[in-house]
């Protein structure tokens, strides 16, 4: 009887989205999850063993043999196999597209280790030291060996020391032979490795999570308001993990910007912890790789695309700042890193914790519908205090003539805390593109009549657009609210904000963390160091330094305009500020000194604004949450789109209105489907060109319960349109409808 092999080619093509049979040579020892190379057609590929079978249908003519086998071992994991194939079917994408998510392309593109070479002894110590009586270089070069058996590099000996390795290696008694080498990433960072005793409420948290490693894994969602202490039951949980002879993974939302994280675990785990960071070299992350999948490194730390390091026996997945939007992959396939560690654990049966100060929406409303446990830490570590935020109305501060953009109250706030000579962080949000109109007298902002969204600004044709449903209007010359002349576009940057700090306080060091300072490799981990020991006494920065840093000498955040990130078109942008401000507020008071933080607002009796600064996430669901009922927003309701694109105009634009019609037409068919449609509208993309390409989208709203056979209908469109020189791709739920 002979052998078959069902192989997926690596090639991300709907029209070979099958598995083929291939005949397994005889001698040719195959296991699952291996790499082979295989023909196809007139080429040769790589492609990636699904199963082994006894028997086929294929006749015997058409069956073609497997070429070669690519590892020593299987690459992928067994349970990683299962992972891929959810993925597939969950994303909507073809298979060889899933696994190219769990081997990463330095894998793929068959690095091999990096190697240096080396020398060891072959024979006995006292037989080598026999037949070398007469040359004392030899004996020092034998007896040294006997000290690592597993070799020493000849870069490492004199060169005379090199050449007694080889007259030993041509009597027989040595041999010279390519050690690999691993590149290790961020070697020098500083260790930090003290012991701390946790709080009660860490201690708590703690004990769950180990109880469910040792029975049933669970998933928890871990809610401690800022500066609780979340890393150190991290930490805990994974040591506990080890122990159990467990693996497990931590992932963080951008790597480059938690290099404490980083550091801790280096310190406390040593070599066991992996590093999968996106700034590594092509070298580094395939040695990253291989020592995880060789069992060498049981931790892993890394972003998105860690949720599928090759980790045998994961007992345990943490997301942190489980909130984050980089989480979701931007992308094809579009996966949310959430998802899938939800997903593995079940599959490896493992524990997920998913870590938050401000957990997103939908996460907490999973949660309180009994999807995770709730571990709640509601008090600072070290019975520190929340900081106490002042929110200041920068209405009031125009109409008391004050036209600069620090309020009395955070200049006098600035003050006292460098003459105090501790430290000022200062956030302003400047996103890229989108500016919004303002009125800088009552602080009406213009929203869409339809959409309750606000409406950006086009400086291409000078007009207001909503980015949800397309409606255009001239922007207002005087306040449709108020009748002020005092209203016009916002665009502030972190570089604006900067120069006008150095004007009004010429004697502070300033560092300012943005896009712009950081393009460097090193330039943020430098940054964050500097200000880390002091020797800076302000940051300035967008929502970077907002993000997780523990800055102990910080005692003054400042925010310049808490209202920035609440005038996206998004239904999320409450939520968004909510967070952000959470977040920034919570760098103050960290240390051993009390913190204090001064938001400017326009618009401070908003929920999101107001409730940030009780830092009171409840209260902020709860309003949140009833206002997406009512809107009819996620997680009640789905958005989606069906995107056109092409070069052109005229082209893409017609087969938008084509699809919008057959789309209503689908729903209105019976009453079941007209219940479940919301609105179905083909408009312009927010962004209409792109590269010279022309984009329309037909923007689909549906309710969230029951919506899957209507989105698997969208996604089986999308696939069937073949329209020569247009491209229509379905997007669920995108992070962004630009
Ligand atoms: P979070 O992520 O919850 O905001 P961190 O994990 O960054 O908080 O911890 C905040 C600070 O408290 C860090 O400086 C950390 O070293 C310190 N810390 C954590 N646990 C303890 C503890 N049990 N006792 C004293 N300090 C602690
Ligand atoms: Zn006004
Ligand atoms: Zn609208």
């Amino acid at each position: 009887m002979r052998t078959y092999a069902l192989v997926i080619v690596d090639i991300n093509s709907e029209q070979v989205d099958r598995r083929f049979t291939y005949a397994v040579p005889a001698g040719m020892d195959l296991a699952v999850g291996e790499r082979v190379t295989v023909p196809f057609g007139p080429r040769r590929l790589p492609g990636v063993v699904m199963e082994l079978t006894q028997e086929t249908d294929v006749p015997a003519e058409k069956l073609r043999p497997i070429l070669a086998r690519v590892d020593d071992e299987p690459v992928v994991l067994p349970e990683l196999m299962d992972l891929a194939r959810w993925l597939a079917a969950e994303y909507r994408c073809t298979m060889a597209a899933a696994l190219r998510c769990i081997l990463p392309a330095q894998v793929r593109a068959n690095l091999k280790p990096l190697t240096r070479l080396a020398v060891r002894l072959t024979a006995a110590q006292e037989d080598a030291l026999a037949r070398c009586k007469r040359s004392e270089r030899q004996r020092e070069l034998i007896a040294r060996l006997a000290e690592s058996p597993e070799g020493v590099r000849l870069a490492d000996l004199a060169p005379a020391g090199a050449a007694a390795a080889r007259a030993l290696e041509k009597k027989g008694l040595a041999e010279i032979f390519p050690q690999s080498v691993r590149r290790r990433p961020y070697e020098d960072l500083p260790d930090e490795g003290a012991q701390v005793r946790l709080s009660p409420g860490q201690e708590n948290a703690a004990r769950r999570i180990c109880a469910a490693l040792d029975g049933e894994p669970q998933a928890f969602l871990l809610h401690g308001v800022t500066g609780s202490g979340k890393t150190e039951v991290y930490i805990r949980a994974v040591r506990e993990a080890l122990l159990r002879g467990k693996g497990a993974i931590l992932l963080v939302p951008e790597i480059a910007l938690t290099p404490q994280m980083v550091s801790w675990f280096r310190a406390r785990f040593g070599d066991v912890a992996a590093v999968l960071h996106s700034a590594l070299s092509q070298g580094e992350k395939y040695d990253e790789w291989r020592r995880i999948r060789q069992g060498e490194a049981r931790v892993v730390i890394g972003a998105r695309s860690a949720v599928f390091a090759p980790v045998e026996s994961l007992g345990l997945l943490i997301v942190d700042e489980e909130h984050e939007g980089t989480y979701r992959s931007g992308t094809h396939p579009c996966y949310d890193a959430r998802e899938v560690a939800r997903v593995r654990c079940r599959l490896q049966g493992a524990t997920l914790v998913l870590g938050s100060a401000t957990p997103s929406v939908e996460t907490y409303a999973r949660t309180l519908r009994g999807h995770n446990v709730l571990l709640e830490m509601r008090e600072r570590v070290a019975g520190r205090p929340l900081p106490a935020v002042e929110i200041v109305d920068m209405r009031k501060e125009l109409i008391a003539g004050n036209r600069s953009m620090f309020s009395r109250a955070l200049r006098d706030a600035i003050e006292e805390t460098l003459l105090a000579g501790q430290q000022v962080v200062l956030f302003h949000n400047r996103r890229g593109h989108s500016s919004f109109v303002k009125c800088r007298a009552c602080g009406y902002t213009v929203h869409c009549p339809h959409c309750d969204v606000t409406m950006t600004y086009h400086s291409s044709d000078e007009t207001l657009k909503c980015h949800y449903c397309g409606a255009v209007l001239p922007p207002p010359k005087t306040c449709p609210a108020c009748g002020s002349p005092f209203i016009r576009r916002f665009g502030v940057g972190t570089q604006q904000v900067e120069e006008k700090f150095r004007e009004e306080f010429p004697a502070a060091r300033v560092l300012r963390m943005d896009n712009d300072t950081t393009r460097g490799k090193d330039d943020l981990v430098r940054m964050l160091t500097t200000f880390r020991r002091g020797e800076a006494q302000v940051l300035i920065g967008t929502q970077m330094v907002a993000k997780g840093h523990d800055f102990p000498g910080v005692t003054l955040v400042g925010v310049i305009m808490a209202d920035m990130s609440l005038n996206l078109p998004d239904y999320r942008s409450e939520e968004k500020t909510f967070q952000l401000l959470t977040q920034v507020e919570g760098r103050a008071g960290r240390g051993e000194k009390p913190g204090r933080v001064v938001v400017q607002s326009y618009e401070p009796e908003h929920y999101a604004i107001a409730m940030a600064a009780t830092q009171d996430y409840r209260a902020f669901y709860e309003a949140e949450i009833t206002r997406r009922r009512r809107r009819l927003y996620p997680p009640y309701a789905v958005l989606s789109r069906l995107l056109v694109t092409g070069r052109q105009e005229s082209d893409v634009r017609a087969e938008a209105e084509l699809l919008e019609m057959e789309i209503d037409a689908w729903f209105r068919r019976d009453a079941a489907r007209r219940r479940q449609m919301i609105q179905v509208r083909a408009m312009e993309a927010p962004l209409s060109r792109i590269r010279d390409e022309y984009r329309h989208q037909v923007f689909v709203k549906l309710y969230a319960a029951g919506s899957a056979g209507a989105l698997e209908y969208l996604a089986d469109l999308a696939r069937a349109r073949k329209t020569p020189g247009l491209r229509v791709e379905l997007e669920i739920d995108p992070p962004s409808f630009l």
